[in-house]
């Protein structure tokens, strides 16, 4: 009888440097997968502790290289409880490793999807944990532009746990408060009308991201939706949302 073997290279396989491997055992599985990065968790060798380390690489952010450089530089800088901290950074030639605070207790997303949607009560407390790490963000003439439930991640699997946000790739560190910002970026659903309109956009649109976000998080639902992204942004531009008259009513 005739055995064959085959071997592979697993193509998506990713030598990490030398310097991450000796401070970090990482786990193979993802625990989580994003428009540039997959995040795995791994563990500091001397503490025994949990982080999470996000993979960017060279190919992924090709050309988008000074992306890469404004959220270095946002991650660095941040010192705040509702804000994912970094720990530690590397870099080989292919790719960057961003060793950050663990949030293991998942994206917003994903709670909202599970509970449908929060009472006054809680989305309040949930509102309140974006908006200070939002206002410290601002403080420092940052603004995260691409705020979403996919970014705001729960600390641990308790059910009080802390929020943080995360992901600043899209963000960038304003000057001054009359700098506008004229690089049309974000998520549909939750990006400002200036952003649309291309007349500038500065901390506003962060605060307009978190009106969508508290309307989800009461509703279960998009305010601003269209057949299309066409559509879907007319609606945005215009103001059109869907309210539901009984709301009110609901809570009583
Ligand atoms: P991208 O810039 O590609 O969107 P993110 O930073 O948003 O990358 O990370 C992608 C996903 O990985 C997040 O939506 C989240 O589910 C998970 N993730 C990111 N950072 C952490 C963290 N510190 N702890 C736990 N999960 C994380
Ligand atoms: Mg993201």
């Amino acid at each position: 009888m005739h055995k064959f073997f085959t071997f592979f290279k697993k193509d998506n396989e990713i030598t990490y440097p030398i310097e991450l491997e000796n401070s970090y055992k990482v786990l193979k599985k993802n625990i989580g997968v994003g428009s540039f990065a997959v995040v795995k968790e791994c563990i500091d060798k001397k503490t025994g502790e949990s982080y999470a380390l996000k993979i960017l690489t060279k190919k992924s952010i090709k050309g988008r290289e000074n992306l890469l450089d404004t959220e270095l530089g946002v991650l660095k800088k941040v010192d705040h409880p509702n804000i994912v901290k970094q720990k530690d950074l590397y870099e080989s030639k292919e790719g960057v490793f961003i060793i950050t605070e663990l949030a293991s207790g998942g994206e917003l997303f994903n709670q909202l999807l599970l509970k449908g949607s929060y009472t006054e009560r809680d989305a309040a407390n949930l509102v309140k944990q974006i908006l200070e790490g939002v206002a410290y963000l601002h403080d420092h003439e940052i603004v995260h532009r691409d705020l979403k439930p996919e970014n705001l991640l729960f600390k641990d699997k308790t059910d009080n746990a802390k929020l943080m946000i995360t992901d600043f790739g899209l963000s960038k560190i304003m000057k001054d408060d009359n700098d506008i910002l004229m690089t049309a970026c974000g998520t549909p659903g939750y990006v400002a009308p200036e952003i649309l309109l291309q007349t500038g956009h500065g901390k506003a649109v962060d605060i307009w991201s978190l009106g969508v976000i508290a309307y989800i998080l009461l509703c279960g639902y998009t305010p601003f939706w269209g057949e299309d992204q066409v559509t879907l942004f007319e609606n945005i531009k215009a103001g059109i949302y869907e309210y539901e008259e009984d709301y009110c009513k609901r809570l009583n």
